[in-house]
């Protein structure tokens, strides 16, 4: 059975880019492997360092895991600090990192160019996913586009160390991606929690009306041709309809005398209509604090295990005696 492995960063409310380049093939995954799926609260301190916004942020992407279908039964999903043996793990990948290698990475890169500030966690962030993915001796990671670098690093790693310590511990993880792996935002950039350019999954009302009809176009006028290849309101409306339903828009946009004004209108209806059905569930989650902490937990036990058997091969590979 292959063991799946995922995170996600709780630097922010989840987006629909999250959603179709990672969540929906996680729950989509949960029948076909042992699933692990984790909620990064390490990693969001590269971007969030307020202890109360951290935790409601986890709060919120456990709720929205659980309402958006993972089964507790089928699936792990757990806090990764609840197993900071990654950290351990994390240190002793970064000392067969290379330097140059870490510099390449272009997530790093990104966050730079748009003024965040450049921690040391932030630049060996690499680092310690490829922790998150090894301890658990991962074969499969489902990811969106800008995660495929990282797993190329974990690999990369995973063989730096096998070559230094001659013994072959981790298997070799690979990506897999959704078709939605690149979603962009509504600044027409890759959608991200930390560039405030989102569309959230659980947006309702107004607030999601206004994020919307704020989606940035260029400035055909209605009656005009549109080219419907790089229109942010198209490639997401795509994300939600069948290709019947994208080949008309397509046709509406190519004839003129449809303005972006109407497929944002076409979009809202689009998001609204899926996403509606999971907010009752989400409200209804939201008034059982104790189910999801059980959840977190439960989950966590199990995964600790796992990484705990990992790094008694990982420490007596490496020249460590076993713990007290
Ligand atoms: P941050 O800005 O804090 O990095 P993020 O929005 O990039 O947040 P992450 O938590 O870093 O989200 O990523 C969680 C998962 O969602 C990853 O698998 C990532 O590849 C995927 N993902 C993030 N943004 C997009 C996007 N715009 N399109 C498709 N997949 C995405
Ligand atoms: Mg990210």
């Amino acid at each position: 059975l292959k063991r799946i492995l995922s995170g996600v960063q709780p630097s922010g409310k989840l987006h629909i880019g999250n959603y179709f380049g990672a969540i929906r093939q996680h729950i989509a995954l949960q029948n076909e492997g042992e699933c692990f799926y984790f909620i990064a609260d390490y990693h969001s301190m590269t971007t969030i360092q307020n202890a109360k916004t951290r935790l409601e942020h986890v709060r919120d992407v456990a709720l929205d895991y659980l309402a958006l279908g993972l089964d507790p039964s089928k699936a792990l999903l757990f806090r990764q600090s609840d197993v900071p043996e990654v950290c351990e793990l994390a240190w002793i990948l970064g000392t067969v990192s290379n330097m140059s290698l870490m510099e390449k990475a272009h997530s790093y890169k990104d966050k730079i160019a748009k003024g965040i500030e450049a921690s040391i966690g932030l630049f060996t962030y690499p680092v310690l996913m490829a922790a998150d993915i090894l301890i658990y001796r991962s074969n499969l990671v489902p990811v969106g586009q800008d995660q495929v670098q990282h797993i190329e690093i974990t690999r990369d790693l995973a063989e730096k160390f096998h070559r230094a310590y001659g013994k072959e511990v981790f298997p070799l993880p690979e990506h897999r991606l959704d078709v939605g792996a690149k979603v962009p935002g509504v600044d027409g950039q890759k959608m991200s929690k930390s560039y405030g350019n989102t569309i959230e999954i659980f947006a309702e009302g107004n607030p999601l009306k206004k994020t919307i009809m704020g989606i940035v176009t260029d400035s055909t006028p209605v009656e005009a041709p549109k080219n419907p290849e790089n229109d942010t309101i198209f490639t997401l409306f795509s994300l939600f309809a069948y290709e019947t339903e994208i080949a008309e828009l397509a046709n509406r946009y190519r004839a003129g005398g449809l303005g972006y004004g109407d497929s944002k209108k076409m979009l809202l209806e689009k998001v609204n209509g899926y996403f509606g059905p999971f907010r009752e569930k989400r409200k209804e989650l939201a008034s059982r604090p104790d189910y999801v902490e059980d959840v977190l937990r439960t989950s966590a036990r199990k995964a600790r295990a796992e990484a705990i058997a990992t790094m008694e091969q990982v420490r007596e590979a490496s020249g460590f005696l076993k713990q007290p």
